[in-house]
């Protein structure tokens, strides 16, 4: 299990008391520092559906870092997905992605089968169009004021090849608003 530590933020967590925690139950706990976000979530729509699928199978929280989430008693196979809808209606942009994306645990007829098909999925998510996953720029963290967040979430986007992560030398194809 990982805890992610933010700079200047206080916790009011105890340490000893975790560490009885994992005493007991033997379990390893990643105190992570975690200096850097990444910005994955886009508001303007990726329009290479190639690209969307890459990010798609080389999304580390889709399949290797195990980021289910259980929200309003639907399963995603990540957060982003269960905020896209809220976050892009934020921008004025209409958007659904909770029956393509996500499974209705408690009106399943068959449970098993329907997680099992949507953790194995082939194709990128609804959400995958709006998304980065792995391949997004790191920025490092800071605490924003009501009012920075207010800035932020209302700015402009930027270019979607200033926002891919610089390790990757992406086909500009890809991120180009034109077709190259
Ligand atoms: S929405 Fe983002 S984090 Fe989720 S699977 Fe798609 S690319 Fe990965």
């Amino acid at each position: 299990m990982w805890i992610s530590l933010y700079p200047g933020v206080k916790y009011r967590f105890d340490w000893e008391w975790i560490q009885g925690v994992a005493d007991k139950h033997k379990i390893f706990v990643w105190r992570k520092e975690t200096p850097e976000f990444v910005e994955s979530s886009l508001i303007e729509e990726i329009p290479n559906k190639d690209f969307v699928r890459m990010i798609y199978q080389n999304c580390d929280r889709a399949h290797l870092f195990s980021c289910h989430t259980i929200y309003e008693g639907r399963y995603y196979i990540c957060e982003p997905a269960v905020w896209m809808e809220s976050r892009l209606g934020l921008h004025g942009i209409s958007f659904e992605n909770k029956e393509s994306d996500s499974v209705a645990i408690h009106e399943s007829a068959d449970l098993y089968q329907d997680l099992d098909s949507l953790i194995r999925r082939q194709e990128p998510l609804k959400a995958c169009s709006f998304c980065l996953g792995s391949w997004a720029r790191s920025t490092p963290n800071e605490q924003l004021s009501k009012s920075d967040i207010q800035a932020f979430v209302t700015r402009k986007p930027d270019e979607l090849a200033r926002l891919v992560s610089p390790a990757w030398i992406v086909p500009r194809s890809y991120t180009s608003p034109d077709p190259i």
